[in-house]
């Protein structure tokens, strides 16, 4: 089957792109063990949802009764001690059902809450068809996914047949996976087009940093110049209007990268656009 064979391409390069990065990048260590962990859970739901196709209906349903305790029982044995207490503490009063539920409503909820929401639906949205993503709430507009509604979590470029420039801007969806197109300077969170209000960070010592706005003082070090840098591929593309961010990764810069699992582990550039006063259109799955 199509499905399951792109399937096991997408988990072998997110657990392959989490070992490198495990090995480039020590400050993320933690969560990329964590998250590696939880890569073994979220295939297996997948691979099940590709063969059980429950009807679009019944998807809340079905992730709270076959995923949602194997995402908990990982999470309780290899998340950070704060998710651990904060899941057991919720599931004392919440039932996963309904945290479900609200996610895919698109309803405000607990961090905790969409953790554990997003970790167990977000594999079997990948592994169902558009029937499934089109029952999730949220505007179709341009700043949101065009088959499920969910918001962007990341911005990327693609890389271009000729390999020779960087491609067309798309937008991930933070929801289902799928990704769409969307132009370039312009604020995945308001639509803001103004430059002058879309200020650009990254790190020193690559192509973009050295056009002026600098992330100085990266774990890893970045002094020494371009082959120094730890992520010449991605960049904090803020917006004064709304006074929001989203990362941005060009796929042609990286030919490696895979777009969760780079983004997830740029913390550095989070807590960077964090401390200018930027909040992330919509955190990662980790709270990032
Ligand atoms: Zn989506
Ligand atoms: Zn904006």
């Amino acid at each position: 089957m199509a499905v399951t064979l792109a399937g096991s391409d997408i988990w072998a390069q997110r657990r392959r792109r989490v070992s490198e990065l495990r090995a480039r990048q020590g400050f993320a260590r933690q969560l990329l063990d964590f998250y590696g962990a939880l890569l073994g859970v979220q295939e297996t739901a997948f691979q099940e949802a590709a063969t059980a196709l429950p009807a679009a209906d019944d998807v809340a349903a079905y992730v709270a009764e076959v995923v949602v305790s194997r995402v908990v029982d990982v999470s309780l044995f290899a998340g950070p001690d704060r998710l651990r207490s904060e899941l057991i503490h919720r599931l004392e009063t919440e039932r996963p059902v309904g945290m479900i539920e609200r996610w895919i409503a698109g309803d405000e909820q607990p961090i905790v809450d969409r953790y554990l929401a997003r970790a167990a639906l977000g594999p079997v949205l990948e592994a169902l068809d558009t029937k499934a993503r089109a029952r999730c709430g949220g505007p179709r507009d341009a700043r949101h996914c065009p088959e499920c509604g969910g918001p962007p979590q990341l911005s990327y470029f693609e890389r271009s047949p000729d390999d020779l420039a960087t491609g067309p801007r798309r937008l991930l969806c933070a929801r289902c996976g799928a990704t769409w197109g969307y132009p370039r300077m312009t604020c995945a969170g308001c639509g803001e087009e103004e430059s002058a209000k879309l200020p650009v960070f990254s790190e020193h010592g690559t192509a973009s940093g050295e056009r002026g706005s600098v992330v100085r003082g990266l774990p890893g070090g970045a002094a020494g110049g371009p082959e120094h840098a730890v992520f010449p591929h991605m960049r904090i593309e803020a917006c004064e209007s709304c006074r929001r961010y989203i990362l941005s990764i060009d796929l042609a810069t990286e030919r490696a990268a895979v777009l969760l699992v780079d983004e997830m582990a740029a913390i550095p550039l989070d807590l960077y656009a964090r401390e200018r006063g930027f909040s992330k259109v919509i955190p990662n799955l980790m709270g990032f």
